[in-house]
């Protein structure tokens, strides 16, 4: 049977398809714990996502996004929890800029700690 998911992606092993609220591949590769703020009632986190555009077959809607262009990339997810529930703000950005982003993370991070200048 063919398989129109990525690759990589997390529904590819069991060939479920994607519906509206997410209509593209994914794959959850890590989260991180964030700082509070005075707003939050719990740790808030960021999640990282390797996602790409469907294949309509992919799709349970069987119909191409429309702009699925701009799910070719990197997704970081925040989640928030304000004591009512969660709300969440994705930003996407193209695999080079996330490379550009990790390094200027880990600069800081060097600098931070006091491991570099
Ligand atoms: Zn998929």
């Amino acid at each position: 049977m063919s398989n129109f998911h990525a690759i990589w992606c997390d529904h590819r092993e069991s060939s479920e398809t994607h519906d509206d609220i997410l209509p593209y591949c994914y794959k959850q590769i890590h989260g991180v714990k964030l700082a509070a703020t005075d707003a939050d009632k719990f740790p808030p986190g960021m999640w990282v996502y390797a996602i790409s555009a469907a294949h309509p077959d992919a799709l349970t809607s069987g119909v191409k996004t429309e702009n699925d262009q701009q799910f070719d990339g990197i997704e970081m997810v925040t989640e928030h929890h304000d004591g009512t529930g969660w709300s969440e703000r994705k930003f996407r950005l193209t695999s080079d800029a996330a490379r550009s982003l990790a390094a200027a993370l880990i600069r800081a991070a060097d600098i931070q700690q006091g491991l570099t200048r």
